[in-house]
């Protein structure tokens, strides 16, 4: 397996033909409960080592394919598979804090995530602080005797702003606490956190992963030993269980990933550099794009810049947004991201910072640098780039279809 590229372990992982039918694709075993030939202990904690399947909430062959073929791409020892991306962070969250921890976060990240670690965290007594982590400096200076984790998610959503995994996770090592990264929007095939020094690597295997939009699920990927308590734990005691069947989609997408992202990537370049140059049109944020304020960044820690970019508009926003809502003849106006059917979703700054990231000062200038009044969230999906623009250049230019 070692020696594999990434398009054979996508296609192979966690994969073997079936031993008795000889089935070449995974099985989908519905089973909740499994027979057995002689009696066992009635709580996780009574076993040792593997656990035989026993309880589909305790483990699945299928959903255990799925773990071993993410594994394979993501290059870790482990992966345990969650019912959402928010059911993976929780557990991530929630096992590796306590009460008098304090966690340290990226100030601009997933909505969910955001207003987990801002409203809920705290009521259980974990003490959290957003920093801007595209400044590892800023990092290093908000750690505190209590920092117990570090969490990051590059490129962030909506803003596409990167964060420096490598720079952060020496800054995590040299003062021992657990860095975790969000790595939905990258991809395993663009960034392969772990190998920077992550110990955490999140995804919500809802967007590029499964990649069709038709099935919600998590991931958290990392050394055996550090995902022993979520496996056990967090997944057992949390239920957020990625059901079989949502595993056995998510697999046949993660199949062809590699694929697909070369894709995204090439459809993303040719509308970000229409939209550049639209005069609709005053500021677009894409990693693959000469004009992205960390473009050297990008080059050395994304080896494909994905299929998500963002874009400021001049003129009225919302009212931009409503109009494309009625009159995109292809793109959906739908949130989420990363399947083949292209996606947008105005995200409106002030709303955005009374609702979930409430920044202030030095933070939201920097927001605002990115995103102005607002930004236009745009996922490339894996129609023809030219069908895209000229969706996109009707709408933003008034014409009639
Ligand atoms: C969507 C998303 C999540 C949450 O995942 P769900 O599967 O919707 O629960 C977390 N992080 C990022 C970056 C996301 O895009």
């Amino acid at each position: 397996m070692n020696d594999q590229g990434p398009n054979t372990r996508a296609v192979h992982g966690g994969e073997t033909s079936d031993p008795t039918t000889g089935a070449s694709a995974p099985n989908l075993v519905m089973s909740t409960t499994f027979a057995m030939d002689e009696p066992a202990g009635f709580s996780i904690n009574a076993f040792e080592g593997e656990i035989p399947y026993i309880y589909t909430r305790w483990g699945n062959p299928t959903t255990r394919v799925l773990e071993e073929k993410l594994a394979a791409l993501e290059g870790t020892e482990g992966c345990v598979v969650f019912g959402s991306g928010m059911a993976a962070t929780a557990a991530v969250m929630l096992e590796g804090l306590g009460s008098g921890d304090h966690l340290l976060i990226s100030d601009v990240n997933y909505a969910g995530t955001a207003e987990l670690a801002r409203r809920t965290l705290p009521r259980y007594g974990i003490a959290t602080s957003p920093v801007n982590t595209s400044d590892p400096a800023a990092v290093e200076a908000a750690i505190r005797p209590e920092t117990r984790m570090i969490w990051i998610e590059t490129p962030a959503n909506p803003i596409l702003r990167l964060t420096d995994i490598a720079a952060v996770a020496a800054i995590a090592q040299r003062h021992g606490i657990p860095l975790a990264v969000d790595s939905t929007f990258a991809t395993p095939i663009a960034t392969r956190p772990s190998e920077l020094g992550a110990d955490y690597v999140v995804h919500s295997l809802t967007k590029y992963i499964g990649g069709h939009g038709d099935a919600l699920g998590g991931a958290v990927l990392g050394t055996r030993e550090r995902l022993e308590p979520l496996r056990t734990h967090a997944l057992v005691y949390f239920g957020g269980v990625l059901s079989p069947f949502n595993a056995w989609l998510i697999a046949r997408g993660a199949a062809t990933l590699p694929i697909r992202m070369r894709a995204h990537e090439e459809g993303a370049l040719a509308v970000a550099k229409f939209l550049e140059g639209h005069p609709r049109v005053a500021r677009v944020n894409y990693p693959g794009l000469e004009s992205h304020p960390q473009r050297d960044l990008a080059r050395r820690q994304m080896a494909n810049n994905s299929g998500t970019l963002s874009f400021q508009v001049r003129g009225d926003g919302l009212a931009l947004a409503r109009r494309m809502a009625k009159e995109l003849e292809i793109i959906h106006y739908a949130v989420s991201l990363g399947h083949h059917r292209s996606l947008i979703y105005w995200i409106d700054t002030e709303a955005m910072m009374a609702s979930t990231f409430h920044l202030e000062g030095e933070q939201l200038a920097h927001y605002r640098e990115y995103a102005g009044d607002g930004v236009f969230r745009l996922s490339v999906g894996l129609e023809d780039a030219r069908d895209l623009c000229r969706d996109l250049d009707r709408v933003m230019t008034g014409r009639a279809p």
